[in-house]
């Protein structure tokens, strides 16, 4: 396994708890749309086994052309050893980042394509809608959703609709006007699904798309494929 060190280049204050970290991308180093990586704090293998509390799960916000690989993250007041750390790195400061792989690249299946989200969620959305914009080929449309009860919605730059280029973007901030919505776009029954969230918000959104009669096939989570597919089945057979 490659660890990757690098630096932070730029730290962007996207709202008033959410912070994107751009980071240096070292020469070799590249990725897929959707990819998510293990991004670590200094320290983190140090000892005889990896100290886990300075390792995260982070999607990659940016793409390869952009130069430089984003971490988006949401920074609360209470919050990890990880992220107090995380909160006190300026430009300059060292982290790492290992094991990187896509669950969630783009699919071009000439359909349409729903992108669900909840709070940061949006950013491994945020590469995939790039992608779409660079090459349209065998995609049919795009349609985010995202649900953010903080109403600072992210990346506000990239999510606007353009009907010209078929990207359809809308937030909102409760859960009712968000699940109506979903239950609207799940009459599109040859659509793909992607939902990024908490286990949580996968399930609930899966049990709305089950009722409308979505099939497995058709969601995208971001997990590998054995523990996707158990995932699933635990919404769709026990229905
Ligand atoms: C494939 C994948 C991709 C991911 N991509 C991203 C991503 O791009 N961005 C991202 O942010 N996360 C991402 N995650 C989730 C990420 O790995 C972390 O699990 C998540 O950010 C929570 O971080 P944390 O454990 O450091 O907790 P925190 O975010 O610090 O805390 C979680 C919750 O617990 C509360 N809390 C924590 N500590 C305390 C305390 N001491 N007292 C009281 N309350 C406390 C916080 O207020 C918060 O509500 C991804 C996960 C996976 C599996």
């Amino acid at each position: 396994m490659q660890i990757y060190w690098t630096k932070i280049n730029k730290i962007i204050d996207e709202t008033p708890e959410v912070k994107t970290f751009l980071l240096d991308r070292p020469e070799d180093f590249t990725w897929e749309e959707g990819s998510h990586t293990h991004f670590a704090l200094e320290g983190f293998n140090a000892g005889d086994k990896p100290n886990r509390s300075l390792i995260r799960h982070m999607s990659i916000c940016t793409l390869p052309h952009e130069n430089a690989i984003g971490i988006t993250t949401r920074i609360r007041e209470q919050c990890s050893e990880f992220k107090t750390i995380l909160r006190s790195l300026e430009v300059g400061s060292k982290v790492a980042i290992f094991k990187t792989h896509t669950n969630v690249p783009l699919k071009r299946e000439n359909k349409n394509i729903y992108l669900l989200s909840s709070g940061v969620g949006l950013a491994t959305f945020r590469p995939l809608v790039l992608d779409y914009f660079e090459r349209a080929d065998n995609v049919e449309k795009i349609h985010s959703l995202n649900i953010d009860s903080s109403q600072d919605f992210l990346f506000s730059n990239i999510f606007e609709s353009v009907p010209d280029k078929k990207f359809i973007s809308q937030f909102v901030d409760n859960r009712k006007d968000y699940y109506e919505k979903v239950k609207n776009l799940a009459t599109d029954k040859s659509g793909i699904f992607y939902i990024v969230g908490s286990d949580e918000f996968l399930t609930q959104n899966m049990e709305i798309l089950r009722e409308q009669g979505i099939e497995p096939e058709q969601i995208m989570l971001d997990k590998r494929k054995d523990v996707r597919d158990e995932f699933i089945s635990s919404v769709y057979i026990a229905k």
